[in-house]
């Protein structure tokens, strides 16, 4: 099956009590036995439920593997792969990170024993000489937030295998409709489902795709052993936002190369990130493994002015003041007093995150009216 026909039909199929087209929200904690541990192989809503594993097969095939383990949020999800390593273990991590993963690294996992490193793994040379014989776990995100650095995954992959380590990539920014980790080496790939997979704005929801029957079992024990599961609605949610995934992030990614490209040639624009461009660095590698460049967009103004980047952020009416990314209305955001103000500023500035970047996540709303909405507010 293709992509865009896996989107609809993966993992779903008619109920076969009613024979209704959608998976039903199976809204209940426990189901009926007719003799002790004689059941349909549902036994408690925690362990098993009907509309998360149409949701889990669903995942599982868009990111070419084998195994999906959906967890209450992107961040529920991270955690449930991290409780797969001990006190001792190692993770390597690329610098330029999801503010909640490096704040859940830093300030929950360090306290239990793990140790974190962080490096601009942009350039794969920056790895070997971190790993050590307790590193257990590589941690990137590509494209990276908010920069939208690109890393190279096959590269990466390579050296991890070497020296026995996983690579696990947050997929969140591409989608799986952008890009597939799996296929490209990675043995763990992560989503924070509440972005382009639910695609609406209206729900929270993570997801952790393997190939591995290995890790797979060790986190569906995680999942079911810490409980941090989704509910059967939002399953439904996401598995109903899937049906357009493609469509939305075409259309978006569209957008985004006419809004990069308006604000490239922008008088009050010092610098635009996004794969897209010739000379955006490792665009080569962006081009490689991405199907298109993405729908994220940053910029910073000249000066670095911060006062203007505040203006601007209330000035417009379509892109509307938000954190998130991800859903078919465009967003405006300021990664340094809102998704990355838990990162130091001598942290942010290393990575070039200053004060006056502004970060779009680019809808399908007509762009015509986006360019004049970011026309008008910018001036
Ligand atoms: C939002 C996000 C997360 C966290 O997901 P939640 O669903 O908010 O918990 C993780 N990684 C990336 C890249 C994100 O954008």
């Amino acid at each position: 099956m293709k992509f865009n026909t896996k989107v609809i039909h993966a993992g779903v199929d008619p109920d076969p009590s009613t024979g209704a087209i959608m998976t039903p929200i199976f809204q209940t904690s426990t189901y009926v036995q007719n003799a002790p541990g004689d059941h349909k192989g549902y036994e408690y809503a925690r362990t098993q439920n009907p509309t998360r594993d149409a949701l889990q097969k669903n995942l599982a095939a868009l990111e070419n593997g084998n195994f999906g383990i959906c967890f209450s949020s992107g961040l529920a999800a991270t955690d449930g792969i991290i409780k797969m390593f001990s006190q001792g273990d190692e993770v390597i991590a690329m610098n330029d990170l999801y503010g909640g993963t490096y704040r859940a690294f830093t300030k929950v996992y360090a306290r239990f024993g793990m140790q974190f490193h962080f490096a601009d793994l942009t350039n794969p040379d920056n790895l070997e000489p971190l790993i050590n014989a307790n590193t257990k776990l590589i941690w990137i995100e590509t494209p990276t937030n908010p920069m939208l650095s690109i890393i190279d995954i096959v590269a990466i992959c390579a050296i991890a295998k070497k020296h026995g380590v996983l690579v696990c990539v947050d997929n969140t920014f591409a989608s799986p409709y952008l890009q597939n980790p799996l296929d490209l080496g990675a043995d763990i790939v992560v989503h924070s489902a509440t972005k382009y997979l639910g695609g609406h704005s209206d729900v929270i929801h993570g997801c952790v795709i393997v190939k591995d029957k290995a890790l797979a079992d060790q986190l569906y024990f995680i999942q079911n052993a810490t409980g941090a599961v989704p509910g059967p609605q939002d399953c439904f949610l996401i598995l109903r936002g899937i049906k357009t995934l493609h469509l939305r992030v075409q259309r978006s990614c569209e957008n985004a190369a006419v809004i990069a490209q308006f604000l490239r040639n922008h008088p009050k624009v010092e610098k635009v990130y996004w794969p897209g461009f010739t000379d955006h660095p490792n665009h080569e590698i962006a081009k490689k493994q991405m199907r298109m460049f993405g729908a994220m967009v940053s910029f910073t103004l000249k000066g670095d002015d911060f006062t203007e980047a505040t203006r601007i952020l209330s000035a417009t009416h379509l892109f509307s003041l938000a954190e998130s990314l991800g859903g078919v209305e465009s967003l405006i955001g300021h990664p340094a007093s809102m998704t990355h103000a838990s990162i130091p500023k001598e942290e942010r500035l290393k990575n070039g995150l200053v004060d006056s970047l502004i970060r779009l996540s680019v809808g399908v709303e007509d762009v015509d009216d986006l360019l004049a909405d970011l026309q008008t507010a910018i001036g």
